[in-house]
């Protein structure tokens, strides 16, 4: 793999995070010292800790603005909090950010971040580019491994260390535009590279559905990074009870993982089917609030060589989705050191989508990106024994 380049980050980008290095010490929101971490406070947290210093409500509004709009982490530059306030906050509290452990960058352009957190822990997050214009997505991680093992998944083989908190969800994207240099955020539907974010990382977001919640409503307040729902796609393998949820609550685009269309088959393949089988799932998807002709629910679809990619498998597959406002995302599967599966060729995928295509669904193929690096979707996978075996080549 010699396109791999570690610590890929150039000069520039290195001094950028540098300068907002992460506040290093045990899990949590409160470090060691005591002081607490602003980033990953909802508005009225942040209001009853500034109430604690005899500070008025307003100065959220303004706390806020630098924290999330300019993307400041030193009190001292938050000018218009005066010196005294200024002073007060950098005792009780800090902004801080995950630690960029390593970084590397695809021959294609995608980058995948190492994140480490106050404990120790680390998680992957991978910023896509798009191919033809200049923005593209970044894919975040919600928990450390994953307590699901998705048979085709690399981090289905890591086990669930914990979940992330909000601080660490939204710190993420804060950390990947500190490297891109992204602040101040541009109003949304104004260009910028990082415009779009996939909760497609590590983890099943719906079993950390709180903070997820949290990070994605402050992700997309509008006096803050601002993003749209419109921008923001969670991926579930399906975890149906908290799918109504998802479109009450917060809004976003919805992604299901199908990757079987017969209850055995995705028995096997997405163990959760068990639990919540293919005819509560396509229920679910039914009645998700929001979903529209503009609005499509997306079903990824790993193709698997030999295993789901027949043209009987197509046929259910449009079976199951008539009448839903729907695309399907063909996955090529990626694969990974020790993973029992192989790609469908080329010719297969094609039919596969034309069949979808004839029955009036969009099916794009995803190209898979990043996989020189193992960061294409589920190649994600940060033991540190692989992580270091990630270091050792060249
Ligand atoms: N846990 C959530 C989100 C993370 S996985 C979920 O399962 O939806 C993101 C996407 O990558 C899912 O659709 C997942 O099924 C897919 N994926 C996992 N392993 C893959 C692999 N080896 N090749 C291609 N896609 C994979
Ligand atoms: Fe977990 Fe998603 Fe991987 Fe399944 S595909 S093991 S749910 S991360």
């Amino acid at each position: 793999m010699s396109a791999m380049r570690d610590d890929s980050l150039t000069e520039a980008e290195r001094a950028r995070i540098l300068a907002k290095a992460a506040l290093f010490d045990p899990p949590g929101d409160v470090l060691a010292d005591g002081r607490r971490d602003l980033v990953g406070l909802s508005r009225a947290e942040m209001a009853q800790a500034l109430a604690a210093l005899d500070e008025p409500a307003f100065r959220v509004k303004q706390l806020w603005h630098w924290i999330y709009h300019r993307g400041v982490t030193e009190f001292a530059a938050m000018t218009s909090l005066g010196r005294p306030l200024q002073t007060r906050l950098a005792e009780g509290f800090v902004v801080g950010r995950p630690l960029v452990a390593s970084c590397q960058t695809s021959r294609d352009q995608t980058r995948k971040f190492l994140f480490r957190f106050r404990d120790g822990q680390e998680a992957e997050t991978v910023y896509i580019p798009d191919r033809e214009e200049d923005r593209g997505a970044v894919c975040l991680s919600t928990q450390v491994g994953c307590t699901l093992s998705c048979r085709f998944c690399h981090t289905g083989t890591q086990r669930l260390t914990r979940n992330l908190g909000a601080a660490e969800i939204v710190g993420q994207f804060m950390a990947a535009r500190d490297a891109y240099g992204e602040w101040p955020s541009p109003a949304d539907g104004a260009t910028r590279l990082l415009s779009t974010i996939v909760l497609m990382g590590m983890g099943e977001p719906l079993y950390n559905y709180a903070n997820v919640a949290k990070a994605m409503t402050i992700v997309m307040d509008g006096e803050g990074i601002a993003l749209s729902r419109r921008r923001i796609t969670l991926s579930t393998s399906g975890v149906v009870p908290m799918m109504d949820r998802v479109g009450e609550e917060l809004g976003v685009n919805l992604a299901v993982s199908l990757h079987a269309v017969r209850d055995d088959l995705r028995d096997e393949l997405v163990p959760l089917n068990r639990k919540y089988p293919i005819a509560a799932l396509m229920a679910a998807c039914r009645r998700f609030p929001g979903a529209s002709n503009t609005r499509r629910i997306t079903f990824e679809y790993v193709m698997l060589k030999g295993v789901n990619d027949s043209d009987a498998d197509a046929r259910e597959l449009i079976r199951l989705i008539a009448g839903m406002p729907a695309k399907v995302n063909l996955i090529p599967f990626n694969p990974w050191p020790g993973s029992a599966y192989e790609t469908s060729p080329a010719e297969r995928v094609a039919k596969f989508a034309q069949a979808i295509n004839d029955a009036g669904f969009s099916a794009p193929v995803r190209a898979p990106r990043g996989r020189d690096i193992l960061a294409a979707c589920g190649q994600l996978k940060t033991t540190s024994a692989r992580a270091r075996a990630d270091l050792a080549q060249d």
